[in-house]
């Protein structure tokens, strides 16, 4: 492989030093540590580009200790990818020293294979479950790890059954032929008929391009005179006789499909209410993203080419997914890894929250029979994967908010890293709970039960950092909330 600094050997001197990322960048804020922000790793790092510095354990030690969370990026007057650079480095380190024993079963075993990473997953399950069962004080909290203070660790619980398992590979879109009407009961004309489909028809092009939608032989299947007794009636009514109006392909990424099953059946349930049909590649491999972002560059490629196979070609609308981290992998660094060979996968994904958001006067539609009956006081936390990764700021703004029932709360710095970071919240527990406790600490401010969010491991991280901080608030996918108020 070619020395991976090499390639991006320019773009470090893009880096004026003019220190704009310095009070934007959570590990800066934390340690008030030069070389803990992006000027200072991104210094470090044109040392070893020129050849002044080797990669010794204390450049590792600063450069594996950023988030990429892309907050100094953002606030960056040149535009510098700083997280791209480090990759790099760490790419370097990797190309040059090798990984770890484990780090390579992992990354280049586990991560490769479905079915081992399955059940990799069930016996991290049972190591949760002895884990909970532990007591976190006398001898076992100092031994038992993640503990602090008699406080265990959150862990959510792995191996139940993966999502994918069991699921057809198109899961037909599904109009609700009992609710169909067949006499018409007078209360609504056929205006609205007419609106109905005009509405569904402008929503549903959206982005894309529609294969099959409700085209004008609605108006002539419809009698003239017919009249309707509720709207989500009409809308089943529709779907029943003129099938899916979008064809979509979801990839679940490993997280939703072997932990927080719950937000991938949110998803499918979501999209069948809006009458689409669901394409669910069993092929699908991981993203990548703990490959990737560990600078293992050949294992990140390897997985990012499977998974371009199985999705390019499929026919389909939009690629789907509700993981943020996975969104920006197929999004962003796949066409960074592979070139002009990712961009349709690349150009057709799309986060779930935008793909319902741009549709959401459909939901509109049926969310006045909301099943969310009680008040409840929502917040939402940006995942950096994202807000800075794939530019999705406003989506499950709009979506929460059109959701009856429930009260939206922004919190003050919403978009601040919540410090889980992929795999930084392990190696790195006490620092990622320090930087935690910003995000615990806005969410108490804000009064919110429930905080939403779009992404696994930020959805990990909160669960731990407000139990061990004493916020007592629920942790959701965003989805979910609206699969609740639409069931
Ligand atoms: S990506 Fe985040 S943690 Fe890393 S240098 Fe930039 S702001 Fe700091
Ligand atoms: S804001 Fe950008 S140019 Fe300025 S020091 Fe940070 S990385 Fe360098």
């Amino acid at each position: 492989m070619q020395n991976v600094l090499d390639i991006y050997r320019e773009e470090f001197y893009r880096c004026i030093k003019c220190g704009s990322c310095q009070p934007v960048c959570p590990t800066y804020i934390e340690t008030r540590d030069e070389s803990m922000v992006a000027r200072g790793r991104l210094a470090l790092s044109e040392a070893v580009v020129e050849g002044r510095l080797g990669l010794t354990d204390g450049l590792m030690d600063r450069v594996s200790k950023c988030l990429s969370c892309m907050a100094c990026s953002e606030s960056c007057p040149t535009g510098v990818d700083v997280v791209k650079l480090l990759t790099a480095v760490r790419s370097q380190v990797v190309e040059d020293k090798g990984l770890d024993p484990i780090s390579k079963v992992v990354l280049r075993v586990i991560l490769k294979n479905n079915r081992l990473l399955s059940f990799t997953a069930k016996l991290m399950g049972l190591s949760v479950r002895l884990y909970n069962f532990l007591p976190s004080y006398g001898i076992f909290g100092r031994i038992i790890p993640f503990t602090r203070n008699g406080i265990k660790r959150v862990v959510p619980p792995f191996g139940g059954k993966p999502l994918r398992k069991g699921l057809p590979e198109v899961i037909k879109a599904c109009p609700d032929h009992s609710q169909k009407i067949d006499k018409p009961i007078p209360k609504f004309d056929l205006g609205f008929w007419v609106k109905l489909q005009s509405r569904l028809k402008d929503k549903a092009r959206g982005n894309f391009a529609t294969q099959s939608y409700m085209t004008n032989t609605v108006r002539s299947k419809i009698d003239d005179n017919a009249v309707f007794q509720d709207e989500s009636a009409i809308l089943n009514s529709a779907k029943a006789e003129f099938g899916p109006i979008m064809r979509v392909a979801f990839y679940t990424g490993c997280m939703t499909d072997l932990v927080y099953q719950d937000a991938g059946r949110a998803v499918i349930s979501v999209l069948k209410k809006l009458n689409i049909e669901i394409v669910l590649p069993q092929g699908q491999v991981c993203c990548g993203a703990p490959a990737y972002y560990m600078g293992d560059r050949k294992s990140a490629l390897e997985l990012a080419k499977r998974n371009i196979e199985v999705f390019k070609g499929l026919n389909v609308d939009a690629i789907v997914n509700c993981c943020a981290t996975c969104g920006t992998m197929l999004k962003e660094v796949y066409p960074l890894l592979l070139d002009k060979d990712a961009k349709e996968v690349s150009d057709k994904t799309v986060d779930i929250q935008k793909f319902i958001a741009d549709r959401l006067e459909v939901f509109k539609l049926r969310t006045s029979y909301s099943a969310l009956h009680t008040l409840k006081r929502v917040t939402y936390h940006d995942p950096c994967h994202l807000k800075r990764g794939q530019g999705v700021v406003s989506a499950p703004r709009e979506i929460l908010k059109s959701i009856p029932g429930i009260e939206y709360i922004e919190m003050k710095d919403a978009d601040r890293c919540c410090g889980g970071s992929g795999t930084f919240n392990l190696k790195y527990y006490d620092f990622s709970m320090a930087i935690g406790k910003y995000k615990a600490e806005k969410i108490r401010e804000s009064g919110a039960d429930i905080v939403a969010t779009d992404c696994p491991s930020c959805q990990m991280q909160l669960t731990d950092i407000l139990n061990r901080y004493g916020v007592k608030a629920k942790v959701v996918h965003t989805v979910q909330l609206l699969a609740d108020s639409l069931s």
